[in-house]
């Protein structure tokens, strides 16, 4: 199966992470440490299935919020529903 990854940028171009679909279909973002400027080696910080706001660009100071998408709204709604 082919995983389909989307770099998610700051306004400046910078990718401050990568947004991934996990075995569910769910999508998630890989949250880099350092935001950077090209493709190379990065070091992933966390991952994130929910929202996150305040991501600041570590490069250019650009604060993004990263909203999940529906698929893990409705997840973690079902998730709740469940407790
Ligand atoms: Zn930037």
């Amino acid at each position: 199966m082919e995983q389909t990854i989307k770099v998610w940028k700051c306004t400046n171009g910078h990718a401050l992470g990568q947004v991934v679909r996990n075995g569910s279909g769910v999508r998630q973002l890989l949250l880099y440490r350092q935001a950077a400027s090209e493709e190379g080696e990065v070091d992933v910080l966390a991952v994130v299935e929910g929202y996150v706001t305040d991501v600041r660009c570590s490069l250019c100071g650009e604060v993004r919020t990263w909203v999940p998408g529906q698929e893990a709204m409705e997840r973690l709604l079902e998730m709740a529903r469940r407790r």
